[in-house]
């Protein structure tokens, strides 16, 4: 063996290990979770590539085995999968790669102490938790393929060390993961205990599960590693989508929906799909990348095929496809038309059953809504051919929608007489756009008026989208078209300029000059005496705004 050298965490594992280590997070059974969906990945990984090279899986069929060890207060976390080099434990132990870990870092910067502790129950913070319960983590693990055998161990105060090892120590190819328990966490090596939690957390990664209760015990099995989505849906308790959902999709909620069903016909595959009860940490990350994750015949293939359009990107699962070959590359999976009738497919199953869900569910519908509406709405200009599907599950706050929620056909089905347009006002504080003047001619006259507040709200608006024959026109966008649409009985127009306003408009542009390029008298205004309105065909001002903000 070379000695040992030791290395500083990058600054932000290092918080994060703080944050770890000084946890008054009471669940702290999550990072069994967490290890063994880390050993379960790394299964299914070496599956993958043995499909190329049948040699590297040399160690026998996938599996995962925990060892407690009660006398020596210790527990390992044994797979043999894909392994790690020692280059790679140096990028995959010392760094943070996943960007769903920055924004948890971001959220848990701005949380309070005891706030910040709790993210970590909702959230996969990954191998790093193993420090809650462990004071020394010692990791050993051999890629498969390589002759040689790497160590890794910490005790999580700021560095680690690495080293190569003796083959002869290490699995033929895979990791162990030893941690030493500090002493509040011994019950981790009593055998029920972590039994039951290995079951509750972990009942479903689809690799077999073993349990030794001492290290000279006989291994006995504590799961199956069936594929869930294989079975009948008759068979699968509430629970067992549950426990499954969180495995798959890194999230610790309830699914707010759940698909699961098998497509039959020209091509033949299953899908187990969710949607989140709350909204994950990355659903805003620049790379918006989905989630989906395809397996062919049970071997987990890429998690990288976008299988739904980046505005489901809040959807989480898997599609498993009979069709596809097993040993085609990644990249020629991307062009497969097999890939692309699933894309097709899935993607309309999802969109169906949120249809259903705002026909039989109103409420549950909503509070989908108020989580994945503005990632839907992206779809409105990213997506033609489904836009108008997406418009008819679009919901909105408007002027007449008080605390619930408008669709489109609530919107025309209020439409005054002459209205030819849906008007629409955008800004980014819903209360404040309410009692904005500009609404004011609009109110008077008992025109709808939707109040736009998302991002993503001033890039569909102005992509040419119309619902029902009926453009959609902002009242910022120059004079609006009210002249046309009477005004209730007993109310008055808004006066023509005399001869005094005229010259007050006068006054006006001399004095704002190149400011404004123009100054009118409105029609929109009955309460306030200006306003500032975008010219007739100029941009939107919150877009405007957006752009400045861009720097464009
Ligand atoms: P994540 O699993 O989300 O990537 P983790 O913090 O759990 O994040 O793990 C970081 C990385 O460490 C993994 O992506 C993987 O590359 C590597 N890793 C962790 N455990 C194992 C293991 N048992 N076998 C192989 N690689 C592993
Ligand atoms: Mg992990």
């Amino acid at each position: 063996d070379v000695a040992p050298e030791t290395r500083s965490f990058e600054a932000d594992v290092a918080k994060l290990l703080h944050l770890m280590v000084h946890s008054v997070y009471s669940d702290k059974d999550v990072f069994l979770r967490e290890l063994i969906s880390n050993a379960a990945d790394a299964c299914e990984k070496l599956r993958y590539e043995s499909l190329s090279d049948p040699a590297l899986a040399a160690g026998g069929s996938p599996q995962v085995t925990v060892t407690l060890d009660p006398e020596a207060r210790q527990l390992m976390i044994e797979d043999n999968g894909i392994g790690m080099s020692e280059a790679e434990l140096v990028e995959a132990l010392g760094t943070i790669a996943r960007s769903g870990t920055k924004a948890f870092m971001e959220r848990v910067a701005s949380a309070k102490d005891a706030e910040g502790t709790q993210l970590i129950g909702q959230f996969g913070v990954g191998f790093y938790s193993a420090f809650m319960v462990a004071d020394r983590v010692d990791v050993l693990s051999r890629r498969a393929g390589s002759d040689q055998a790497a160590r890794w161990s910490s005790d999580g105060l700021g560095t680690y060390t690495v080293q190569s090892a003796d083959t002869g120590e290490a699995p033929e190819h895979g990791t162990r993961v030893l941690l030493h328990l500090k002493e509040d966490a011994a019950s981790y090596t009593e055998r029920y205990r972590v039994q039951q939690i290995i079951k509750d957390q972990s009942g479903h990664v689809p690799v077999p599960i073993f349990l030794k209760e001492k290290p000279d015990a006989e291994a006995e099995q504590i799961a199956d590693g069936a594929a869930l989505w294989t079975k009948p849906k008759s068979e699968i308790s509430a629970e067992e989508y549950t426990d499954f959902y969180r495995s798959v999709a890194g999230q610790f909620d309830q699914p707010a929906l759940t698909l699961h069903y098998r497509a039959e016909g020209l091509h033949e595959y299953s899908v187990l799909a969710f949607i989140p009860e709350m909204k994950p940490f990355d659903l805003f990350d620049p790379d918006r990348a989905g989630r989906m994750k395809l397996y062919v015949r049970r071997v987990f293939i890429t998690d990288e095929a976008e299988i739904l359009p980046r505005y489901l990107r809040f959807v989480r699962g898997l599609v498993d496809s009979s069709d596809l070959p097993l040993n085609v590359s990644r990249e020629m999976i991307q062009q497969s038309p097999v890939l692309a009738a699933i894309q097709k497919g899935v993607s309309n199953r999802v969109l169906t059953e949120l249809e259903k869900l705002s026909a039989n569910d109103g409420e549950g519908y909503i509070k989908f809504w108020d989580n994945f509406g503005a990632v839907l709405k992206e779809g409105l200009y990213e997506d033609y051919t489904r836009r108008e599907q997406l418009l008819g599950l679009a919901r909105f706050k408007s002027t007449a929608s008080g605390e619930g929620w408008r669709s489109l056909k609530d919107y025309s089905a209020s439409m005054k007489e002459n209205q030819t347009a849906i008007y629409y006002a955008t800004g980014s504080d819903l209360d404040r756009l309410a009692s904005s003047p500009q609404l004011e001619g609009f109110r008077a006259r008992g025109i709808e008026v939707l109040l736009l507040t998302d991002q993503v709200d001033s890039f569909w608006v102005t992509a040419g989208v119309d619902y029902d024959g009926k453009p959609f026109k902002s009242v910022t966008q120059g004079l609006a078209d009210l002249s046309l649409i009477p005004m209730p009985e007993g109310e008055t127009e808004a006066p023509v300029a005399s001869e005094e306003v005229s010259s007050f408009i006068d006054f006006a542009k001399q004095l704002l000059k190149d400011q404004v390029s123009d100054v009118r008298v409105s029609e929109r205004l009955t309460e306030s005496p200006v306003c500032l309105v975008a010219a007739e065909h100029g941009m939107d001002r919150q877009l405007e705004k957006l752009l400045a903000a861009a720097g464009r």
